[in-house]
């Protein structure tokens, strides 16, 4: 299948790791050219070169903290001094803290909702003046199964990615007369180093080991493993491209049947 994604220009927020990292990938071999930012310069440009090396395609990498209003707007305006647009948006952050009601303090509501409400809504009112005037646009938000089936001691993901799936339904029915698109991605459990580090937090609080968690995941999952982050690229790269172009407001979840809602 033709994606049509050739010569496109895509930002990908959160890029130079895990899901971010896989998506960008995905997207550069299709042939879009890439708009990528993380927190930490030195990674962000390797993982920058390393992409315009293998898929031959233009990567510009802004080091950003796109909690940050002030970055994210910088991002956008490199992204559009650069290649003149962005036609496809993928917002992407760090996962929060997990923690259960008890431990949470007010900081760190407010940081979590700066952190995916906020990077999601200010990403999106940057780049959408151009692709209303253009009448084409893709927006795809990375959130994550915890939006349909929550998860214990994900408090902060479970509460705040909701909002952001209100926001991009509501955003979707809003632009698709310009011809844009809004859709969520919702990640199972996935291979990257976010599910690494939870693994470990379950041992640092005295909990089962970081190996009895892995497992304890595996058990749940029908298709008996975690998912690899390409196999999760591969739905953004669908959902971004020309072919996906009368899909909208739609939260598809990749987590290998996890969830065990019908809808
Ligand atoms: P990861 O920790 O492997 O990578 C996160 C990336 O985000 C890195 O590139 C990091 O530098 C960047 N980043 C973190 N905070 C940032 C900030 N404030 N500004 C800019 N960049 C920032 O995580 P991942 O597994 O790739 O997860 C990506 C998102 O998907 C997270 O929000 C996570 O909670 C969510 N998610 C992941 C899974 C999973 O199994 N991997 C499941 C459900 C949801």
């Amino acid at each position: 299948m033709n994606l049509g994604l050739r010569g496109k220009v895509a930002l990908v927020a959160a890029a130079s790791r895990g899901l971010g990292r896989a998506i960008a990938e995905e997207l550069a071999a299709e042939g879009a050219h890439l708009v990528i930012c993380a927190r930490g310069a030195g990674e962000l440009e390797r993982v920058g070169g390393a992409i315009a090396a293998s898929s031959g395609v233009e990567v510009v990498a802004e080091p950003a903290d796109v909690s940050d209003p002030r970055d994210v707007a910088r991002v956008v305006e490199r992204g559009t001094t650069r290649f003149g647009r962005i036609d496809i948006l993928v917002t992407n952050a760090g996962g929060p803290p997990a923690g259960t009601f008890e431990t949470l303090t007010s900081e760190m509501w407010d940081a979590a909702v700066r952190l995916l409400l906020g990077s999601a809504v200010g990403l999106a009112r940057a780049v959408l003046p151009g692709m209303k005037a253009r009448r084409w646009g893709r927006i795809v938000n990375v959130t994550s199964i915890a939006v349909k089936q929550p998860v214990d001691s994900l408090m902060l993901s479970n509460s705040v990615r909701a909002a952001v799936t209100g926001f991009a339904r509501t955003l979707a029915a809003e632009v698709a007369p310009f011809g844009i698109t809004v859709n969520n991605a919702l990640p199972g459990y996935t291979r990257t180093d976010r599910v690494e580090e939870l693994a470990r937090a379950s041992e640092a609080r005295g909990g089962p080991t970081a190996e009895v968690v892995r497992r304890g995941w595996e058990s749940q999952i029908p298709a008996g493993r975690l998912g690899e982050p390409a196999e999760f690229a591969a739905l953004v790269a669908f959902l971004a491209s020309e072919r996906a172009s009368y899909i909208t407001g739609t939260s598809v979840p990749v987590d290998g049947g996890w969830i065990r809602s019908l809808l």
